[in-house]
């Protein structure tokens, strides 16, 4: 019934209803998309001239909101380094004792593709060794794979509750002291999709200890010639690897590598803007989104190279710009941060940056909400509350949207995109986190757009643009900071009234 009531209400809403003028506008909205996702944006890539425009653009905007700068000494903007790495020529040769005679093993042509943390990196006579999931504690990996070259499982793991990730494990293996991480890549289509990925350049944060000398993937057939002619079964590792005891299983051979690699260091920027609380009690809100896109990403020739990104993420972005402008007026009790991230689309960099270097102590967070691929779907819908389930807020989330006539989305559908959002890096870490959209409740139109315009040059501003959804989503982001942002509400005071009720 509430449902039907809200419909009623945003269908009238192309009149002048007073009742509404205090709310965000589809044209407010679309103005900041407009601009956002114009060609003059270059599809805002980190590092371009777009991204100038873009941070430019966002930090302008919030101070018109009302905002102060939320970075340290009140600036808008926190440098975030990145590094973008190229695989280019290599030389990789895996030798084997053969009693006093070295002999080279034969793994197959383009069976293994490696990139250095440096332009040049030289590996001579390094051990080998199969580090399985690598699930084992950093302090029990040292002893074995310290100074060594380590193969590590990059999927197809046990179907563990919480099982870490690649990017976790792989972690473990770096602070050990591996010197390589080479991921064991499965199925032959499978490993030609990702090798061919794997050669074109990919942007990683620019921090110390992150990569190890050499890192790479190599096929699994090729890896299983490597092990038999090492004296080992490939089956046997694969069995015992998800076992208790399994930590790392070591390979009687030898390998040199000499790896060329494209290395290109540049700075992009967190945007970052601040609502001063009035009565601060040291807890906040963070509102987040990420600025970035994929730049120039047509094929050579096409008329239209630009992508555009209007969906991906200038809606998100133009949720946040105008949400901080309500709540600036609103005057809340608590702090509100404001981010806009980079690099999002390079694997949740910016966010990972902000995490890293966080201008508040990520403790005092009430509640993160992030942004992403709001306007898809039209007014009046269900919303996705992307994070349910991961903290104790929950029951918040409810009430507020019992509150504003929502209705959620409790399909459980939406929970696949969680760790594909910046949210993630948050939930991770234990901070509640929410995307909270009516665009990911919408599975049809959902489903089109990633099948369709999704990171292609044909998202961009045109008829198809639909802000129903994301206009309201932008309202429920004012009523969740008015909820979380005022101590009268979060938390609820006790009061004699609550109790005799
Ligand atoms: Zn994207």
């Amino acid at each position: 019934m509430r449902l039907l009531f809200f419909a009623v209400i945003a269908s009238i809403a192309f009149f002048p209803v007073p009742a509404f003028a205090d709310g965000i506008t589809q044209e407010q909205l679309r103005a900041h998309i407009d601009i956002l996702a114009s060609d003059a944006f270059e599809g805002r890539k980190p590092g371009t001239a777009g991204e100038n425009k873009t941070v430019n653009y966002i930090a302008t905007q919030w101070l018109k909101a009302g905002l102060s700068g939320g970075a340290p000494d009140s600036g808008w903007y926190m440098k975030v380094g990145l590094v973008e790495r190229a695989p280019g020529a290599q030389d990789i040769t895996f030798l084997r004792q053969a009693g006093r005679r070295t002999r080279k093993i034969d793994i197959g042509d383009g069976q293994i593709v490696l990139r250095g943390s440096q332009a040049a990196s030289q590996i001579s006579s390094a051990e080998l060794v199969h580090a399985g999931y690598a699930t084992a504690s950093v302090d029990e990996l040292r002893p074995e794979v310290e100074g060594k070259v380590a193969f590590l499982f990059l999927s197809g793991q046990p179907l563990v509750p919480d099982f870490p990730s690649y990017r976790e494990r792989k972690a473990r293996l770096i602070a050990a002291g591996a010197n390589g991480v080479i991921a064991v890549i499965r199925g032959k289509n499978r490993w030609l999709r990702f090798e061919r990925r794997f050669r074109l350049p990919a942007t990683n944060l620019d921090r110390e200890g992150l990569h190890a000398q050499v890192e790479g993937m190599i096929s699994e057939a090729g890896l299983a010639r490597l092990l038999r002619k090492s004296g080992l079964k490939p089956a046997d590792i694969v069995e015992s690897a998800g076992g208790q005891n399994f930590v790392v299983q070591p390979i009687a051979a030898t390998v040199n590598m000499s790896v060329e690699t494209g290395v290109r260091t540049f700075i992009s920027h967190n945007v970052i803007g601040k609502i001063a609380g009035q009565r601060p009690d040291g807890q906040a809100l963070l509102y987040m989104g990420h600025w970035d896109h994929l730049g120039i990403c047509g094929d050579e020739g096409e008329s239209d190279r630009i992508c555009n990104g209007a969906v991906d993420n200038a809606s998100g972005i133009s949720l946040l710009i105008e949400t901080a402008r309500q709540l600036a007026d609103a005057r809340p009790d608590r702090d509100i941060y404001f981010l806009a991230t980079t690099a999002e689309e390079n694997g949740l960099l910016g966010a990972r940056a902000f995490v890293a270097d966080p201008v508040i102590a990520l403790d005092k967070l009430i509640a993160v909400f992030n942004a992403d691929t709001v306007a898809l779907t039209a007014e009046g819908r269900k919303i996705a509350v992307i994070g349910m389930g991961q903290s104790a807020l929950d029951p918040q989330i409810d009430l507020v949207a019992e509150q504003e006539g929502r209705e959620i989305d409790m399909s459980g559908k939406p929970d696949v995109y969680l760790a594909r959002q910046d949210g993630f890096v948050f939930t991770e870490i234990g901070v509640p986190a929410f995307m909270i959209t009516s665009a990911f409740a919408d599975e049809e139109r959902l489903n089109a757009f990633l099948d369709g315009r999704y990171h292609d040059v044909s998202d961009e501003v045109d008829g198809e643009l639909v802000l129903g959804g994301a206009t309201d989503d932008a309202n429920f982001h004012v009523s969740l900071g008015r909820h979380f942002g005022n101590i009268a509400t979060y938390p609820k005071k006790p009061t004699s009234g609550d109790v005799q009720n």
